[in-house]
C-alpha cells in the first residue's frame, strides 16, 4: 500500500462506521423498532448523517483526494476507492450543511407518512412531504450539474453512471415497441392454471421453505441473517453482514419464493465483493448492476423448469394438501403467467418493463418539466390504462405503491429494468461457457455463483457497468438479448 493510501485509511474506517451505523438503524426501522421511535430516530440519523458530511468535506481530506487522484502507485481497489470518495465529496461539498442535515431528517420521516398514506389510501396526505423532497432533490441536483446536463441526469447518474435519458427513452421505446404486441397476444390466449397460488399458506411453513431456498441458493447464514418486513430488502453491513428480509402473505405461494431468491440474489453479490473493498465506498458499480445479480437468481435461474426440478418435491412435502394435485409442469406454468396488473413487486417478468415506463416517464417531468404533484394521480391513471388497458382501482394500487419517491429515489426506477436487461444478456454468455440447466437440474449452483463471483462480484466498484459486462462478455449493454429472450420464452409458454 502506498504510504499516501495509507493516510486515508482512518477516514476510510470512520467513514465506514458512520455508514454501517446509518445502515443499521435503516434496517431496524424498517423491521424491529417501535412505530413512534422515528421521530426522534431520525435525530439520531440526523447527527450521524453530519458527522460523515464533515469527515468528508474538509480542506485536509480534499488535499489528500488530489494528491491520491495525481498518484501513480495505487492498486485497482485503492484507485476505484480515490474516485469514488472523490465524488462523493465533490457531491457533498456543494450542499449546504443545514439543507443536508434537514434533508436527512425529512426522507427519514416522508417514509413513514408515505406509509400511512398508502395504508388510508389517502395521497392527499403525502402531497406536502413529497413536494418537500421534490423540491430538496431539484435543489440539489442544480448544485452538482454540469454545464448543459438536465436535473434529471443528474439524478439517474447517482445510481447509473453515465446513463442519460437520451440512452433511456431508446432503451424503453424499443421495448415498448416489442413488448407491448407480444402481451397483446397473450391476453388472447387461455390462461395458465393458477389457484393453488392463493391457498392457505401458514407463515411459519413459508419461512422455513424460505430459508431452505436462501441456502439452495447460496445464501451464507453464517455471514447473513433473514428476517421479516413490509416490503423485501437487502441491507449490507459489509461482506461478512448481509441481511436480506421478506413478507409472508399466507394467501400467496409464491410472492415470498421469488422475493428470497431475489433478494438472495442482491446478498450473494455482497458476500463475494473483495475484502480490499468491503467497508469503503467502492462496494458496488450502480444499482443497475446490483439489481441484474438479484433477478438473474430471481427470473433467469429461479423461474426455470430445471432449477424447480431437484426441490420441487421437497415444496410439495411442505404443502402436502395444498399442492396435491399441482405437477411440476403445472407450477412452473403458473410460476411464468403473465397479465396486466397494477403493482409492480407483483409483476410478472414480462409486464414488469412497463411498471417502470410509466415512473420513468412520470419522475423526468416531475423533475424536468410542468408536471406537478398533484395532477400525478390522474397522469399515473393514464399512462397506466395507455400501456396495459386497466386502471388502478385507488392510490393504494397505483401512484402510492412505492416508497422511493418518499426515499427521495428519483432517478432509481429505471435501474430495475436495466438490471433485468443485464441479467439476460450475462445469461445468455453463461449458457456458452457452463452448462447451466444440467447445473441446475442436479442441484448444483455453486459453478454459477462461483462464474458470477468471478466476472462480476468480486470488483465491486471498481469497473463502471459498461466495462466490467464488456470486460467480461466483450460487448457492454445490449437491450437486444433481453428482447430476444422474453419473445422467445413468452411465445413458448404460450404457444404463440
Ligand atoms: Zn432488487
Amino acid at each position: 500500500m502506498s504510504e499516501l493510501f495509507k493516510q486515508l485509511r482512518p477516514i476510510l474506517e470512520r467513514n465506514a462506521a458512520y455508514h454501517a451505523a446509518l445502515s443499521l438503524f435503516s434496517w431496524d426501522n424498517e423491521t424491529l423498532a417501535p412505530e413512534n421511535a422515528i421521530e426522534l430516530t431520525s435525530h439520531i440519523i440526523g447527527t450521524l448523517s453530519m458527522e460523515s458530511y464533515s469527515l468528508l468535506v474538509n480542506d485536509n481530506v480534499k488535499s489528500l483526494l488530489e494528491q491520491l487522484s495525481k498518484a501513480d502507485d495505487l492498486t485497482e481497489s485503492e484507485t476505484a476507492i480515490v474516485r469514488i470518495l472523490t465524488k462523493q465529496q465533490e457531491d457533498i461539498w456543494k450542499i449546504p450543511p443545514e439543507e443536508y442535515r434537514e434533508y436527512n431528517e425529512l426522507s427519514a420521516i416522508a417514509s413513514s407518512i408515505w406509509a400511512k398514506a398508502k395504508e388510508e389510501n389517502n395521497f392527499l396526505s403525502f402531497v406536502p412531504s413529497l413536494k418537500k423532497i421534490i423540491s430538496f432533490q431539484k435543489k440539489f441536483a442544480s448544485y452538482r450539474k454540469k454545464e448543459g446536463q438536465s436535473l434529471y441526469n443528474v439524478l439517474l447518474n447517482d445510481y447509473e453512471e453515465g446513463i442519460t435519458t437520451q440512452f433511456l427513452d431508446q432503451f424503453f421505446d424499443k421495448l415498448h415497441t416489442h413488448l407491448v404486441p407480444l402481451i397483446q397476444r397473450i391476453g388472447q390466449k387461455p390462461q395458465m392454471e393458477h389457484a393453488y397460488n392463493s391457498f392457505h399458506y401458514p407463515k411459519e411453513k413459508q419461512e422455513t421453505f424460505c430459508r431452505f431456498l436462501a441456502e439452495h441458493i447460496g445464501f451464507d447464514f453464517s455471514r447473513g441473517v433473514m428476517a421479516q418486513s413490509a416490503h423485501p430488502f437487502t441491507d449490507s453491513l459489509h461482506n461478512h453482514d448481509v441481511r436480506i428480509t421478506n413478507h409472508y402473505y399466507e394467501d400467496s405461494l409464491e410472492s415470498a419464493i421469488f422475493s428470497v431468491i431475489h433478494e438472495g440474489g442482491h446478498a450473494i453479490y455482497e458476500m463475494n465483493i473483495s475484502d480490499d473493498l468491503t467497508l469503503t465506498p467502492a462496494t458496488m458499480v450502480s444499482m443497475g448492476v446490483h439489481e441484474s445479480q438479484s433477478r438473474f437468481f430471481e427470473n433467469m435461474l429461479g423461474r426455470q423448469i430445471e432449477f424447480w426440478k431437484p426441490i420441487f418435491p421437497h415444496l410439495k412435502e411442505t404443502y402436502p394438501e395444498q399442492l396435491v394435485n399441482v405437477t411440476l409442469d403445472t407450477f412452473y406454468h403458473g410460476i411464468n403467467l403473465s397479465q396486466p396488473s397494477f403493482i409492480r413487486t407483483e409483476a410478472d417478468e414480462l409486464t414488469y418493463p412497463l411498471h417502470v415506463m410509466v415512473r420513468y416517464e412520470l419522475e423526468k417531468q416531475l423533475i424536468d418539466g410542468n408536471l406537478s404533484v398533484e395532477e400525478l394521480p390522474e397522469v399515473w391513471n393514464q399512462k397506466f390504462k395507455e400501456y396495459f388497458g386497466i386502471i388502478p382501482p385507488d392510490a393504494a394500487n397505483g401512484v402510492l405503491q412505492d416508497v422511493h419517491w418518499a426515499n427521495g429515489a428519483f432517478g432509481y426506477f429505471p435501474s430495475y429494468v436495466l438490471g433485468s436487461a443485464m441479467a439476460a444478456q450475462i445469461y445468455s454468455y453463461m449458457e456458452k461457457h457452463l452448462p447451466v440447466k444440467e447445473l441446475l437440474e442436479t442441484g448444483d449452483l455453486k459453478p454459477i455463483r462461483e462464474f458470477l463471483a468471478k466476472h462480476i462480484h468480486q470488483y465491486g466498484a471498481m469497473r463502471p457497468m459498461n466495462r466490467l459486462l464488456n470486460d467480461m462478455m466483450g460487448e457492454g449493454l445490449n437491450v437486444d438479448y433481453y428482447i430476444q429472450y422474453l419473445t422467445e420464452k413468452y411465445s413458448k409458454l404460450y404457444s404463440l
